[in-house]
């Protein structure tokens, strides 16, 4: 069963797993509706898939499955959030240090079926043997995003981190109980005047040292990932980095696109992606919040957000842009 047109034929099937028994609140495209209660409840969609924003490129999407519990998928699951000055003028300070708060991590109480790591940078990968030490997850990324999860974790985490691990590299499909995951080999965001990546590099051939300052965490390849519930068909695809490789998207027509602000050094990024996509019905912004300002508050818009919504609505009039809050969440 593949993608859009076959909503709701299982919606019954979706309820009883469980899924569409949770609360949801839904922000939409309109200004406005982002000041609207966060308690806000609507009846849940028949997509059979619910996401929930973490922040940055933080979420947590849980997938429907006919008599079974939900699974539950992480994407770059970072809640530490400690001060780098990323959003600043002047920019992140590499020499600033690593922190792990695994009381903040915890206090989320978050599950995994897998987690999927897009790339290695400081703001999506920190977490991650934590919470695969916790959750018992497989735990997806390149060669150089294991390596350095492996130097990243705890003694006491390793051992377990080890079994964990599933190197990809972008074009496997890989099918689970009840949904499947494509990984897509993608590409980072290339910001400034020279357009280059941020803290660029590989760490092949065995984990580094133990990665003590921001700038320790090199990117390490970028892959996004395509999700699908089979019940459904419903497709969600997510990009960790405003940059994509359009033949690598060749044959994908989500259902849903989270993507981010920027790519102003990406030709035509925008109008691109969605042209790549096969305009999706929709979109939900991404990484669009200042990681300096605390997750448990609203998101606080690094300076990216209008102008995403208004490529997306010049680039594709039909695409619904919703916009997700800090741990809320959104059933389409
Ligand atoms: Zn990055």
């Amino acid at each position: 069963m593949s993608r859009r047109g076959l909503l709701g034929a299982s919606a019954a099937g979706l309820s009883a797993a469980g899924l569409t028994a949770a609360g949801v609140a839904v922000a939409s495209d309109a200004p406005a509706d982002r000041a609207r209660p966060r308690s806000a409840r609507t009846e849940p969609g028949t997509s059979g898939v619910r996401l929930r924003w973490l922040g940055n490129n933080g979420w947590e999407i849980r997938v429907a499955r006919p008599g079974k519990r939900p699974a539950t998928v992480l994407i770059d699951p970072w809640l530490t959030r400690f001060r780098t000055g990323t959003y600043t003028e002047a920019g992140a300070d590499p020499t600033t240090e690593l922190v792990v708060d695994k009381d903040a991590i915890d206090r989320h109480r978050l599950r995994a079926d897998q987690i999927l790591v897009t790339h290695g940078h400081y703001d999506h990968l920190p977490d991650v043997p934590h919470l695969a030490a916790t959750t018992d997850a497989t735990v997806l990324g390149t060669e150089s995003h294991a390596n350095l999860l492996l130097a990243l974790a705890e003694p006491e985490e390793r051992d377990a981190l080890e079994g964990r691990l599933s190197v990809v590299s972008g074009g496997e499909h890989l099918q689970l109980e009840g949904y499947s995951i494509r990984v897509l080999r993608s590409l980072h965001s290339m910001t400034g005047a020279r357009a280059r990546v941020p803290f660029p590099g590989t760490r092949p051939g065995g984990p580094p040292p133990r990665p003590k300052t921001i700038a320790d965490l090199v990117e390490g390849g970028t892959l996004a990932y395509a999700i699908t519930c089979d019940a459904t068909g419903f497709t969600v695809v997510n990009f960790g980095g405003s940059n994509f490789s359009a033949a690598d998207l060749a044959g994908l027509s989500p259902d849903l696109a989270m993507i981010q602000p920027g790519g102003a050094t990406v030709h035509d990024y925008v109008p691109r992606l969605l042209s790549c996509l096969d305009h999706p019905p929709y979109v939900v912004p991404t990484h669009w919040d200042d990681v300096d300002e605390p997750l448990d508050e609203p998101a606080v818009d690094w300076g990216g957000l209008t102008g995403l919504r208004n490529a997306v609505r010049a680039a594709s009039p039909s695409t619904r842009f919703v916009v997700v809050d800090h741990l809320e969440t959104f059933t389409p």
